[in-house]
């Protein structure tokens, strides 16, 4: 009977980087991943991370000549739903890989600090010890069922959430499914301009209003447009077409490639640990709130897991929730706490239409370069000074009938419930025994808040037959 320490349930970016760092740290790590490995990480080619954060997470950026790396760009600019008002943030570059090649690299560094991996191999279910605690997992291969056991399963299998929708409702983890409302589904669609003299990197910008954005697409193509939205492809389709591609202006262009994928747009779950079990990645939805990326966002959790497991495993101590709480609770002060603040307020900005955020781009508010400089960076530096500048502007536009009072409503609104978010998440408990009560808070108030999906045009969605 073989046993490890962690294994990790999905072998695409987080679980290669949790594998990597957890061997790197003397532990026996085993990697179950359904895929084989030429169909890992396929449903989308060309990714990209920030540079600093793949300096963070000690990620390779590779030779400008490796055939995995394809670009690197500096920062895009926020632009208005017209398109005539750029907000640039920070220098930040960003470089671009091919995805599946590079979770590939990940996997051979994985293996080489001493991790196993083992493709076509799809999770079932947990297996139990005498005691009912979780002490690995039953995985099916193409020879049948298998069972590895281990101190702690990680589920990081992206949006199936295959573990972690298997643990009781008495679990701390929330076991709940990822449904259609929460999921952003992305088409990306890869052009060449017509007109070769075009230069395609001066269009490059993301649209909050319509959650599209023109990116570089590597070798071969000018660009990558892409768009996201709730519910389905084609919700996001048709907000290309009747929105996006109607109101900003590009040069004529052809569509050589389109690819589509999903990633969770949801708050993350509350707890990431029980007792010899966490969930990390899409799986936990760790993705950024603002563009729904989440390569490396779901590293800052799994960094702090790396710290803590390994050190409970060195102590030769349990792998109990007790055990590992401080992971939710530093991971709550590190990141959480600012993602989920955010939530509410994009809801109340990407409320409001096309014309009031176009006047507001103009006259600062809100969409400034000081709030939302740049796709990349994703922490809103709010300031007390800033809402008290925007609140004259706003009080001005609403005597001018260039903002609904309705708009302004959802605004503060959104403004007030990310301010209750932040409250809660600053009081997140220390002790698991707090949490039962912590959690019914937080609830009540994601209950009211709802989700981004709730934002979606009501037209389109009657023309889509989605209710
Ligand atoms: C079109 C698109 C573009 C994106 N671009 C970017 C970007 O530029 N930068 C960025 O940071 N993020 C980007 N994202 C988001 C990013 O892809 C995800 O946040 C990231 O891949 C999450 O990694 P993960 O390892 O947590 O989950 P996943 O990548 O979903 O991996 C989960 C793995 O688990 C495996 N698995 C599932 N079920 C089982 C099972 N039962 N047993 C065993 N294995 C299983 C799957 O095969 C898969 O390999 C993009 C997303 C989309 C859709």
């Amino acid at each position: 009977m073989k046993k490890y320490d962690v294994l990790i349930v999905g072998g695409s970016s987080t679980g290669c980087w949790f594998a990597e760092k957890m061997a790197e740290k003397g532990s026996k790590v085993l990697v179950i991943e359904k895929q084989m490995p030429d169909d890992v990480s396929r449903s989308y080619d060309i990714f990209h991370m920030g540079e600093a954060e793949m300096e963070r997470f000690g990620l390779d950026m590779l030779d400008e000549n490796d055939p995995v790396r394809e670009f690197r760009f500096e920062s895009s600019p926020m632009i208005s739903p017209y398109g005539t008002y750029y907000k640039k943030g920070g220098y930040s570059p960003v470089i671009g890989f091919h995805k599946h090649d590079y979770i590939m690299l990940m996997a051979e560094k994985a293996k080489q600090k001493g991790a196993e991996i083992i493709y076509g191999a799809e999770f079932t279910d947990f297996v139990y010890d005498a005691n009912g605690k979780i002490s690995g997992a039953k995985y099916m291969t193409a020879d049948g069922e298998k069972t590895a056991y281990a101190k702690i399963v990680a589920d990081c299998s992206g949006i199936p959430s295959v573990a972690r929708r298997k643990l009781p409702d008495s679990s701390p983890v929330c076991n709940f499914k990822i449904t259609p409302k929460d999921i952003f589904y992305v088409v990306l669609y890869y052009i060449n301009y017509i007109d070769k003299n075009v230069k395609p990197r001066e269009y490059d910008g993301f649209f909050m209003q319509y959650k599209a954005w023109s990116a570089p697409a590597g070798e071969g193509y000018d660009a990558i447009l892409g768009i996201g939205g709730s519910y389905s492809y084609e919700y996001a389709e048709e907000v290309f077409n009747s929105q996006y591609m109607k109101n900003v202006k590009y040069p004529e262009y052809e569509v050589k490639k389109v690819e589509k994928g999903m990633t969770p747009y949801h708050r993350s779950v509350y707890s990431f640990v029980d007792d010899g079990f966490i969930v990390m990645g899409d799986a936990a939805c760790l993705t950024k709130p603002t563009c729904g990326e989440g390569c490396t966002s779901s590293l800052v959790q799994a960094e702090i897991a790396v710290d803590v497991i390994s050190t409970l495993l060195r102590e030769k101590l349990p792998l109990t929730k007790d055990n590992m709480w401080s992971i939710n609770t530093r991971y709550m002060k590190a990141q959480g706490k600012d993602f989920d603040f955010m939530r509410p307020l994009l809801m109340g900005i990407v409320s409001l239409d096309f014309d009031e955020a176009e006047y507001m781009f103009a006259n600062d508010i809100v969409f400034s370069e000081e709030l939302f400089g740049g796709m990349e960076d994703n922490n809103l530096k709010l300031k007390g000074s800033d809402i008290a500048k925007w609140l004259g502007k706003i009080s001005a536009a609403v005597a001018k009938k260039k903002i609904r009072t309705t708009s302004i409503k959802n605004i503060i609104k959104g403004l007030m419930r990310a301010v209750e978010i932040g409250t809660l998440y600053d009081n997140y408990p220390e002790l698991p025994e707090d949490f039962p009560e912590w959690k019914e808070k937080a609830d009540k108030k994601w209950a009211e808040i709802g989700t981004l999906a709730e934002t979606c045009d009501p037209e389109i969605l009657e023309r889509l037959g989605i209710s």
